[in-house]
Parts: structure tokens; C-alpha cells; sequence
């Protein structure tokens, strides 16, 4: 599991973030004002959108994002982080789809329309200080396995080898939890439920909204797909396994 603490929102680490971004200098100087600051974040923008790219068009490659699905975001500083606009096809978007918003998901660097689900990934990084990227796909298997574990209201998956591929898990001789939440166009109820969720621990850094998708998170853009594609991986595995059992060789039924 990911190493990580709740915080209260706007507590977080004032002068490490910055590091999260690999190729990213840190502000060389104070920000004496509003002007000073917008290009400054323009140019965190700027150095921080090729990585941004490079990891949304290898997942849109993937056929993860159909229909110009699935938003993407990783952190610029304690306050800002840099994520998709809404829409767009996410093979093919550039840095004029790289917006600046801050943790009130309020949009501070771009001109296109924020994604309508920024507050998913605003809420992640107000709750946990050292969360560097947020990733969020609508691949096949996410989206059916959403629905077939809503009403269970999470997915346990146990007796992997790739269960080790997520923070402090060394050993598949061991069981997580991938909460299943329902889909809700209003987000600050989803974010809510999400809270609760992860207040009471023992989940994965990623989660799933029935008929939508998965959120994987880490402390980097690296990380942060590393679980994803373990999440995704695991869950794709335990479909198959459910899909054959049924088919009566033997396996357990879900
Ligand atoms: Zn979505």
C-alpha cells in the first residue's frame, strides 16, 4: 500500500513537491505577486506537460481512454497541479490540453474547459501530501468489472504475485481491497464517499466507479501507473478466472 497520511485540506509539504516531477527546477525565488506567480505555473506547466503527454498518449494507445475519455493530472507544487482538459482525443493531445488548477480545482493556467471530474483528483491531492499523479481510465475490464462488484461495493483479490507491485506489499500471500463506488455526476458526494472509504484503510491507492473507471494514484507519474496497470492487470486476471469457473471447471463462483 502506498505510504501515506491524511491531511486536513491545504497541509501538505510546502517545499518537496516540487520533486515529484522528474526534469522539473524548483522556483528560484519568492512569488512578490499574482502576475510573478501565473509565470511562474506557466512554466512549471511547460516543463511538466511532455511527461504528462507522453504518459496519456501510452495509456490512450492502450485503448484505455475511448471517446476522449479518462482525465490525467500530477502535481506542480503544494497548491497547483497540472491536468487534462475535458475532452479531446488523448492520443493525439498536446500542451495546450495541459491546464494549471489548483486544489479548489479552480482553472489558473489554460483556455480550455476543466475536466468534470478535477475534484476526484484535487480531493486526492488535499488528502495526501506526497500523492504526485492521479490517473483515471475507462478501460474494458475496469468498466465491467465496476458493474459486476457495485453492489458488493468493492473487488478482493488475493493470491497474485502482482500484488507486490504496490507500495509496502511484499508478499502475493495476501488480500486487497479495490473499493467500488457508485457513479455520481455530482463529485463532491463521490469525493465524500471516497473519503469515508479511505479513512477506514486497507485499500489499494486506486478505486472504481460502477460503469465508469478506475482511479489509480502514487507519488510520481511512475508509480502512479505502476499501480494502475497492476489494478487494471488484477482485475482483467479475476474476470477471467470468474468467467471460467462458470463455465464449470472447477473454479470458484463468484
Ligand atoms: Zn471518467
Amino acid at each position: 500500500m502506498i505510504s501515506v497520511k491524511a491531511l486536513a485540506p491545504g497541509q501538505g509539504r510546502q517545499s518537496t513537491a516540487i520533486g515529484y516531477i522528474s526534469g522539473t527546477a524548483p522556483p528560484s525565488h519568492r512569488e512578490p505577486a499574482a502576475i510573478d506567480r501565473t509565470t511562474t505555473l506557466e512554466t512549471h506547466r511547460q516543463a511538466v506537460a511532455p511527461a504528462l503527454i507522453a504518459e496519456v498518449r501510452a495509456l490512450a494507445a492502450r485503448g484505455w481512454t475511448p471517446a476522449t475519455g479518462g482525465n490525467f493530472s500530477c502535481r506542480i507544487d503544494a497548491r497547483h497541479v497540472a491536468m487534462t482538459a475535458s475532452g479531446g482525443d488523448k492520443g493525439r493531445i498536446g500542451t495546450d490540453h495541459i491546464l494549471v488548477v489548483d486544489l479548489d480545482g479552480q482553472v489558473v493556467v489554460g483556455a480550455r474547459r476543466p475536466s468534470a471530474e478535477t475534484l476526484l483528483h484535487t480531493h486526492l491531492y488535499r488528502r495526501y501530501a506526497d500523492v504526485g499523479a492521479v490517473l483515471h481510465t475507462h478501460s474494458r475490464a475496469q468498466t465491467v468489472a465496476s458493474r459486476l462488484f457495485e453492489d458488493a461495493g468493492a473487488m478482493r483479490i488475493e493470491g497474485y504475485e502482482l500484488i507486490k507491485a504496490f507500495e509496502g506489499q511484499s508478499t502475493h500471500e495476501t488480500s486487497i481491497e479495490i473499493p467500488v463506488f457508485p457513479n455520481n455526476q455530482h463529485m463532491p458526494t463521490l469525493a465524500g464517499q471516497v473519503d469515508a472509504r479511505l479513512d477506514r484503510g486497507g485499500t489499494t491507492p486506486g478505486y472504481l466507479i460502477a460503469g465508469h473507471g478506475l482511479y489509480a494514484w502514487g507519488c510520481d507519474l511512475e508509480q502512479a501507473h505502476r499501480h494502475l496497470e497492476a489494478l487494471d492487470f488484477l482485475i482483467d486476471c479475476e474476470l477471467e478466472r470468474l468467467r471460467l469457473s462458470r463455465r464449470g471447471d472447477g473454479g470458484t463462483r463468484a
